[in-house]
């Protein structure tokens, strides 16, 4: 069996082949954060899907190429920039700071690019004037250039549009007397008052402006495939469902037509995520961030089991006792895989067949049922709660053999190796205890009351202190950080 994903495409699961046979590199295109504030778990399950995604093809042999971009310049990021009496950059940078933290502490694998809209807006603008070479852009009254959907005849492909009522897209510039027909949308937004007043105008042959949001991923996704692959076409693009309209139908017309090539095989969607029973919104006061999560001293291991156990295409509900669940499962399996590396390291007949089972020894018979079972499960639209469901019994049955002093533990641990490269869930080191936790809380804040009275001597003192005890400690502009060594 290999890899089959549901492409939103054709509305089927097909089987993915990338454009060559394996070892082939594949592309992966993810829709990134809009850097004008935190992203909030429902934006980390996307992302957290997508990692997934990301490394259970390369668990497959697949050299994947995976782009992320950053959104730090539209509608939005402006704004904020504006009302901080920032300039853009100044506003966002603490946001991309602050993403790439969240992404580490979450264990999500690091894009091998991340294009940033404002750095990449020549090939932006190259592709607005490929567009209007193509008559496929003008110039509206408003002096902005738009996309003729009238010229692109497949427009709505994607989102099925044919079949149920067009909807204006919410990040349609709003004048729609400027433009030829109420659908077409922005490419590239005639600069305002604001956008100099932030800095987020730039120069080009067919007027002062700043890209529209859909036009920065079709150039920025073009522009890394053609420079690691010479291709202009994608094998997958993945994001959330939201996305599918208008943002990525407008990537979809953008793109081919001014490439005249499909422009991904595969279009990949993660559902969305309610908290609590409910939609997360800052009104009901269940908007969660992943730093929150970080602060109250969740184990990320716990978060991804959490979402490892519904399935992508399916809604998640984020409750504290599905949270409890998840870390006790966590701590669960942490202790098997210790117990097969003490059990092992005592050299209890690994690969002798000192227990049941004979040959490779009961364990490893285990370890190679649990490996197809977690394979057949994600090569079906990566299906992580089979997958999951397929590693606790492992667990379980892998304990029962260790009480029968089995065999196999080397083999039984290589294989929960390698699924952890996909799942990656084994709990983190710094799961200190409790008491711990709370000195070195309280160490830390005697550490900064003694820097901020410009006691130097003191604060070194508490530094050592924390030291002696196996903490390792840096200050970051975010504040200071912690972990046992
Ligand atoms: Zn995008």
């Amino acid at each position: 069996m290999t890899l089959a994903l549901y492409n939103t495409l054709t509305r089927r699961v097909e089987p993915f082949t990338p454009l060559a046979a394996p070892p082939a590199r594949v592309t992966l295109y993810t829709c990134g954060p809009t850097v004008w504030n935190y992203a909030h778990i429902g934006n980390f399950r996307t992302f957290l899907f997508e990692d997934l995604l990301r490394r259970y093809l390369a668990y497959s042999g697949y050299d994947v190429f995976h782009i992320m971009n950053l959104t730090d310049v539209d509608d939005r990021t402006i704004k904020a920039a504006a009302a901080a009496g920032k300039r853009l950059d100044e506003h966002t940078a603490p946001f991309v700071q602050a993403f790439f933290e969240d992404r580490d502490y979450l264990r999500i694998a690091p894009a091998h690019v991340y294009p940033r809209a404002t750095q990449s807006v020549p090939a932006m603008v190259r592709l607005v004037e490929r567009l209007l070479e193509r008559g496929i852009a003008y110039k509206g009254d408003d002096g902005s250039i738009y996309f003729a959907i009238a010229k692109f005849p497949t427009y709505g492909r994607l989102s099925r549009l044919e079949t149920r009522e067009l909807k204006v897209g919410a990040r349609v510039a709003s004048d729609e007397y400027a433009k030829d027909d109420p659908r077409d949308f922005a490419l590239w937004k005639k600069a305002e008052p604001i956008d100099e007043q932030v800095g987020a105008a730039w120069d080009a042959p067919f007027g002062r402006g700043r890209p529209g949001w859909h036009l920065e991923c079709s150039a920025m996704s073009l522009e890394q495939i053609g420079k690691c692959c010479h291709a202009e076409t994608l094998d997958i693009h993945a994001g959330g469902v939201d996305l599918i309209f208008p943002h990525h139908e407008d990537e979809i017309a953008q793109s081919e037509a001014a490439t005249s090539k499909p422009f991904a095989r595969f279009w990949v969607h993660g559902e969305f995520l309610n908290v609590r029973g409910t939609k997360m919104s800052k009104r009901f006061g269940n908007f969660l961030t992943a730093r929150d999560l970080r602060d109250q001293g969740v184990d990320a291991a716990a978060v991804r089991l959490l979402f490892w156990q519904t399935h992508y295409r399916k809604a998640l509900d984020f409750t504290d006792d599905a949270l409890a669940a998840a870390g006790a499962g966590v701590k669960r399996l942490g202790e098997f895989y210790e117990r097969l590396g003490r059990d092992g390291g005592r050299g209890t007949g690994d690969g002798d067949g000192g227990g049941a089972g004979g040959g490779g020894g009961r364990l490893a018979d285990l370890a190679a049922k649990f490996e197809a079972d977690f394979r057949a499960a994600l090569d079906d639209d990566l299906n992580a709660p089979r997958a999951c469901a397929a590693l606790f019994e492992f667990v379980h049955n892998g304990n029962a053999a260790l009480d029968g002093g089995a065999g196999g533990t080397a083999a039984a641990r290589a294989v929960l190796d390698r699924a952890m490269s996909v799942l990656d869930i084994l709990p983190s080191a710094k799961a200190a205890d409790p008491a711990l936790e709370r000195w070195i809380g309280e160490r830390l804040a005697a550490r900064d009351k003694a820097r901020k009275s410009k006691d130097f001597k003191e604060a070194d003192r508490v530094r050592a202190e924390l030291a002696a005890k196996g903490v390792e400690i840096e200050d970051t502009p975010s504040g200071t950080k912690w972990r046992l060594v």
